[in-house]
């Protein structure tokens, strides 16, 4: 039988008549509206102008989400919408029989998800990757997905644990506000922009009751709290401490009423997220006690010695370790995951640098598994259907990955070398040393025209140049040793903790204070935390949630067809679209095809069995696969030429 993919498929209908009314409506009226149009790939012809058309029309009638095959576009409506998040919409979509007939939503890949670790015999875990640019929404939709199984797999029991009674699924989501506090900024793009990429486990038992979560984060962005673009602020939580903090934390914390501090720029921008209270509730919560976090935003408040980012860094990480402790189930008492990755889209800026690289890299590699995947899924599917299907073509980017990341030479191994040869070495330089020895790769594309010395690399996406100016330098993330040894030396417990004194330290020293142990880089550590990703979202059924940011100043009702189209090409949509109707564009199951259309056969003046078509037994939907193309062939002639007659036949005939 066909399978459900990614909520895609029809089924049968306690109201099979009702449908079939409907489709044969659309069919003899022509195209439905284009607002009316839930799946991207009905649209006739797919191309990047008629699905932006569709989009449009269906953002501006308040339609936010749309399916595009094996991929729900999310639209950001830029207001509150209440009613489209409630917990009775949850319960709606939890509860129908078949979610993937409701209307597209981010509860249908919700609970399809669900579904899909709950229903199978052999239990299969799944993940979601949310991704888009700056500001579309992907932290929204993530967090509001964490809502919906908090309601729908709630555990009934409450946890006793840090002396707080309370259920597990109200922690896990305490994890976000301290997260956003630390991790996220007021940028150009979106008032709360992370400033990380996050995959997090939610663990479900046999049950499939939430007993716990784990988070996983990835590259932050540490030199926001040293300098920061003009108009953009530092993490929100330095603006929480200077507008929360009482006049004895003040004090305590060095925080001299109306004092200007070099690291609170744009003080003036207040926002909603600048909530002290809400922070150090959730901290509570996730058994953060008062006194360590008095230790925290002391440490934050002075911010020397901590000015500089690895400090930063070092204290996100531990935060992110004692969430885990807090809220990770023990591994007996869970059995399988669903995992919600909220990551960073493809960024291209008039200056880019390492970062973007890393976040194109990570963007490839996703793309890379999407289509595998995909692809795979609809081949497999159609040769256990017996079905006809020839090899579907699609832009493979492994050409780029290799001029990423392949062996023995690319991008990122010469960046490593530098790093590891420690020696002088001009942005000039590297840039000559990336094109000579990659000059090969036909996704390295020419950067004559430049003034500043840089490389293109052609993605999948589109085509970005990088600044070489500092590449190295960033990659190597260093800490000053003087700085650590400082730090390490200090009485102040939260440091002792994040700068442990290494015992090996000294020995491997040289006498010019130069390590001998391998250099770990920013891009060495971020390709191994990749690949772990992978590795782990290879072992689930993905799903694709691609938000889209419809104009980016933010407004409601407002759809900027530019804006709107450079999104579309980055994410790929319409290839997606296309690999989705380069397959059957129609998912509907044997027996549930039998089931909405037998009654056409009854209709049908005189219809006689075909000599390749079903049994007389119309009742009986399991026949041998290689009776099914048959059985189609004939059944689709029975409805063409019943349309007529079923067209003028009175409603109750169905
Ligand atoms: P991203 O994580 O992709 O950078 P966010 O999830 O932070 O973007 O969303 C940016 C802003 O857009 C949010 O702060 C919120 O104001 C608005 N937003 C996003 N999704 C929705 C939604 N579904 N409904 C209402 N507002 C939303
Ligand atoms: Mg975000």
């Amino acid at each position: 039988m066909l399978q459900q993919v990614n909520g895609h498929s029809s089924g049968s209908d306690a109201h099979g008549g009702e449908s079939l009314r409907e489709d044969l409506q659309e069919f003899l009226s022509g195209e439905a509206p284009l607002h009316q149009l839930d799946d991207l790939t009905k649209v006739n012809p797919v191309t990047l102008e008629t699905v932006l058309r569709c989009l449009q029309a269906r953002y501006m009638a308040d339609t936010f989400y749309t399916s595009a095959g094996c991929t729900l576009v999310a639209l950001n409506p830029f207001k509150p919408i209440p009613q489209l998040y409630s917990p009775d919409l949850m319960q709606e979509y939890h509860a129908a029989p078949q979610p993937q007939k409701l209307k597209p939503h981010i509860f249908t890949v919700g609970e399809q998800t669900y579904r899909n670790v709950k229903s199978l015999i052999e239990p299969v875990n799944q993940s979601i990757v949310v991704s888009g640019e700056s500001g579309a929404g992907k932290t929204w939709t993530s967090r509001c997905l964490m809502k919906f199984y908090a309601v729908v797999a709630a555990s009934p029991t409450s946890w006793e644990n840090h002396k707080i009674a309370e259920r597990i699924e109200q922690r896990i989501l305490n994890s976000n506000p301290v997260m956003e506090a630390f991790g996220n900024a007021c940028t150009l793009r979106n008032n709360n922009s992370s400033r990380f990429g996050k995959f997090i486990q939610l663990q479900l038992n046999r049950a499939q009751q939430m007993t716990g979560a784990a988070v996983q984060t990835y590259l932050l962005e540490k030199t926001r709290v040293a300098c920061q673009a003009s108009s953009e602020r530092n993490f929100h939580i330095f603006y929480q401490i200077c507008k929360g903090a009482s006049a004895d934390e003040r004090l305590q914390w060095h925080l001299p009423e109306g004092a200007a501090f070099s690291w609170l720029p744009n003080p003036e921008r207040t926002l909603e997220e600048d909530c002290f209270e809400v922070t150090r509730e959730a901290m509570l919560h996730l058994g953060i006690d008062a006194p360590t976090q008095n230790n925290i935003f002391q440490v934050r408040g002075k911010t020397t010695p901590l000015t500089c980012g690895s400090g930063d860094g070092q204290l996100f990480d531990w935060l992110v370790s004692v969430i885990n402790s807090s809220i990770c189930a023990d591994p007996d008492s869970w059995t399988t995951f669903i995992g919600l990755l909220d990551v960073y889209g493809f960024e291209s800026f008039p200056t880019n640098s390492l970062e973007q690289l890393c976040i194109n890299y990570a963007n490839e590699k996703l793309q890379q598994h999407f289509v595998a995947h995909y692809l795979r899924a609809q081949q497999e599917e159609y040769t256990a259907e017996g079905l006809e299907w020839s090899t579907l073509s699609y832009q493979d980017n492994q050409t780029c990955l290799d001029l990423i990341e392949g062996s023995p030479v690319s991008i990122c191994s010469l960046i490593n070398e530098e790093c590891r040869l420690n020696r002088p070495s001009s942005a000039a330089q590297l840039q000559t040393r990336i094109e000579s020895a990659l000059a090969g790769s036909p996704c390295l594309g020419h950067s004559k025209l430049s003034r500043e010395p840089s490389f293109i690399v052609v993605h999948y996406a589109g085509s970005v140049r990088y600044h070489t100016a500092g590449l190295v330098e960033k990659n190597k993330d260093p800490i000053p040793p003087e700085l650590t040894r400082l730090l390490q030396q200090s009485q102040d417990p939260l440091l002792k903790v994040l700068f442990p004194a290494d015992p090996e330290e000294k020995s491997q020293e040289e006498p010019s204070g130069q390590s001998r142990a391998p250099v770990l880089t920013v891009v060495s550590k971020f390709k191994a935390s990749l690949e772990q990703l992978l590795q782990v979202l290879h072992s689930t059924t993905p799903h694709y949630i691609r938000c889209i940011k419809p104009n980016s100043q933010g407004r409601a009702q407002m759809f900027h067809q530019e804006e709107v189209l450079s999104q579309l090409e980055a994410c790929g949509l319409v290839e997606t679209i296309h690999i989705s109707a380069a397959g059957f564009p129609i998912r509907v199951s044997h027996r549930n095809f039998l089931e909405r259309y037998k009654l056409l056969r009854r209709l049908r003046p005189g219809a006689a069995p075909s000599p390749h078509g079903p049994p007389p037994d119309e009742g009986r939907s399991e026949w041998s696969p290689h009776s099914k193309q048959a059985t189609l062939q004939a059944l689709l002639q029975d409805i063409l030429h019943t349309l007529p007659a079923l067209a003028r036949a009175p409603a109750e005939a169905t």
